[in-house]
């Protein structure tokens, strides 16, 4: 088994508890999930400001805009007709099939809500792994590029391990603790590595001496 327990003490001493992910509701948390990909999180900001500023940042006021006002609306973040479909898919499955309530969607076993989530065209295993750890209370590990690059860096995983692979390592290695002490530890865990993948982490000439996940390298650096 891969040290990652021992990352995880690493990474929260350096910063301690991270409270991700930062939002003001769960649905929040979906669109800003949906809008992340391929894209800054300062665009996402954005594009959530305007939904917030036209006051239609719930499941009922998305799904009565039009494509063209929605895809408007979230133009900061980037590819934003193909973001809109992808938004005003997972809208129309919380609104027609589950009352507009967030609350039922998530109802159901971790399995059941993330096919769920997959069956939503548009929703790959990464946002539907953050919309289930962040807003539905359900603990599913979240793989991303970084945690990719951490793990290969480090010889955690194999260079060819895929996502289903990465997930299944870290809930092997991660899950003695149950329950929403579970489900916090996950969702610290992930925002750790997103802040180590994006501050030290870097494709090419990582910064390992300022790193505090340094001390797990292979070979040790000066
Ligand atoms: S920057 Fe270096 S020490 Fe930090 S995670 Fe990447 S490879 Fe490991």
């Amino acid at each position: 088994m891969p040290p990652l327990r021992q990352a995880y003490r690493l990474m929260h001493r350096a910063r301690g508890h991270l409270q991700w992910w930062p939002a003001d509701s769960p649905f929040e948390i979906c669109v800003g999930a949906i809008l992340t990909q391929n894209t800054s999180w300062k665009n996402v900001e954005l594009a959530l400001a305007n939904l917030k500023a036209a006051s239609v940042l719930s499941p009922k006021n998305i799904h009565a805009l039009t494509h063209d006002q929605l895809a408007q609306l979230i133009r900061p973040a980037g590819y934003f007709n193909i973001k809109a479909k992808r938004l005003r898919n997972f809208v129309d499955t919380v609104v027609e099939h589950h009352g507009a309530s967030l609350k039922r969607f998530f109802k159901g076993d971790t399995t059941t809500v993330r096919n769920r989530l997959l069956a939503i065209n548009g929703v790959g295993p990464e946002t539907a792994d953050s919309i289930l750890l962040y807003a539905g209370g359900h603990s599913s590990f979240v793989i991303d590029a970084y945690t990719k690059r951490i793990f290969e860096r480090h010889g955690w995983c194999n260079t060819k391990a895929d996502y289903d692979e990465l997930q299944l390592l870290c809930t092997e290695s991660l899950s003695h603790k149950r329950g929403a002490a579970k489900l916090d530890y996950w969702q610290d865990f992930h925002a750790q590595l997103v802040v180590v993948g994006n501050h030290y982490c870097k494709p090419r000439n990582p910064l390992c001496t300022e790193c505090p996940l340094q001390t797990l390298l292979p070979i040790p650096v000066k």
